[in-house]
């Protein structure tokens, strides 16, 4: 097996004029893997919380869930029906006909004994009696007797030895995992965790991520807009970004494009948090100068890569203090905001994951039919705004929405999922399968 190859974010490698998506994602992963094994990050990332059931949606769980009991903890029938045992079931085709000695409901087990030709009515759920091993479901059977509903009969070649009945410890036996360190807890997870009696787990503690806007340009909401500026629309988009993954945000507000106010803002920011945000000043016009202060503050590359939108971002760690070892892991984010958005789903989100101890930090991908053609350049990886529906056919398809540009997120409002066209690829035509990612539950 080989090592894979360590690269720093300033490894020339990756200083290339076009960085590919997936060069830049492994570059990520690494320093982030450092970053856990170094234990650099201020508040130790080990730290584990106890939380109950009612908090844990979208948190990570951060050691295995051990089963305290057997699941189910005792043998029960699968079906509404009748239990019997089942040495009265022979090879042919006979009928056979069972005295019906009482009922067995869900809660409520029969106490009694069920002897040689005789069954008990049984609802799902019901814990099977000792004597019997088999269950016939009802719509198998025919009462034999119907003016008294005591007897049931069906045919043998209906059912076999042990069938519909669920047996202790079938589904999870005491002491094994029921879930595994690094998930990122889901609702079904959390019903798992009560079905068990577990009430509370440990999960690791939010990451900080603080984020700031960087743009002269840029006015907070409700102030009146001068000529040249605009809205500060960013920072809303990475709020929203950021609470579907749980975490807490420090919002550093707007910064203007000057080297000590970016300096300082860099500084309080990294110093709070274990993840920096920014967006904007990372464009070739800009970079350089960003680029500057970055130089004194840590080791963070700037990034062409060969995407669509989103070719600039920079990348790495800062050092906001030089006395201790607290270390920020850094993404400088393009201003566009589709690209914001497209940056923060490729390269962000699986670094947060990563960071917060998840095991899974990619996001599902599914496949729909392209219902125009898509132009596309091989040489860097796009993604488009599209919507996914169901066509006519009730085959999957995908429709590009309206104008892609970078800074018109409208086309990104009305999606539902982004077409993720792969760096070789060349032109979509109509009917081609393409990649989908869909924004919901990932966005
Ligand atoms: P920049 O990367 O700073 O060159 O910005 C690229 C484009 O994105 C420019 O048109 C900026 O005005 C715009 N932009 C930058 N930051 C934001 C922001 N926070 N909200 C909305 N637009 C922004
Ligand atoms: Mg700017």
């Amino acid at each position: 097996m080989t090592t894979p190859q360590k690269h720093s974010p300033n490894d020339p490698i990756l200083l290339t004029s076009s960085l590919h998506v997936d060069e830049a994602r492994k570059a990520i992963a690494q320093l982030v893997d450092d970053l856990i094994s170094e234990s650099r990050l201020r508040n130790d990332l080990g730290d584990v919380q106890t939380v109950t059931l009612d908090q844990a949606i979208n948190r990570i769980l951060a050691e295995d869930l051990l089963s305290p009991i057997d699941v189910p903890a005792a043998d029960n029938s699968a079906m509404d029906g009748f239990a019997f045992n089942s040495d009265c079931l022979g090879n042919e085709d006979k009928p056979v006909t069972l005295k019906i000695v009482g009922t067995a409901y869900a809660g409520k087990p029969y106490e009694g004994r069920v002897g040689k030709g005789e069954c008990l009515k049984i609802m799902t759920g019901a814990l099977m009696p000792q004597d019997c091993d088999t269950v016939i479901p009802q719509e198998f059977t025919e009462q034999a007797d119907p003016a008294n509903n005591l007897l049931v009969t069906f045919k043998q070649n209906q059912v076999k030895r042990g069938e519909n009945r669920r047996l202790r410890g079938e589904d999870l036996q005491s002491g094994k995992a029921a879930i595994h360190a690094g998930r990122l807890l889901r609702p079904s997870d959390l019903g798992l965790a009560a079905s068990l009696g577990v009430g509370i787990l440990k999960v690791h503690r939010k990451l900080k991520v603080a984020i700031l806007s960087s743009g002269d340009e840029l006015r907070p909401l409700g102030q009146d807009l001068d000529a040249g500026s605009i809205y500060d629309s960013n920072r809303y988009s990475l709020i929203g970004l950021l609470n579907r993954l749980d975490l807490e945000i420090i919002d550093c507000g707007i910064v203007r494009d000057d080297p000590a106010s970016l300096k300082s803002a860099f500084i309080a920011a990294a110093e709070k948090a274990d993840v920096l945000i920014s967006s904007g000043g990372v464009s070739v016009g800009e970079a350089d100068f960003t680029k500057q202060i970055m130089q004194e503050l840590g080791d963070v590359g700037f990034w062409k890569i060969a995407m669509r939108p989103g070719r600039p971002m920079a990348f790495g760690v800062l050092k906001p203090t030089h006395s201790s070892n607290h270390k920020t892991l850094f993404f400088g984010l393009p201003g566009n905001p589709v690209a914001v958005m497209v940056t923060f789903y490729q390269f962000v989100r699986s670094a947060l994951l990563q960071l917060n101890g998840a095991s899974q930090t990619e996001p599902c991908l599914t496949q729909a039919i392209a219902q125009a053609p898509i132009r596309k350049k091989p040489g860097r990886t796009e993604f488009q705004r599209a919507i996914m529906e169901r066509g006519s056919d009730g085959k999957p398809t995908v429709k590009i929405t309206g104008s892609q540009g970078a800074g018109i997120l409208r086309s990104m409002s009305e999606a539902n999922c982004f077409v993720i066209l792969y760096h070789d690829q060349g032109n979509i035509a109509t009917g081609d399968w393409v990649d989908v990612a869909l924004f919901d539950g990932l966005l």
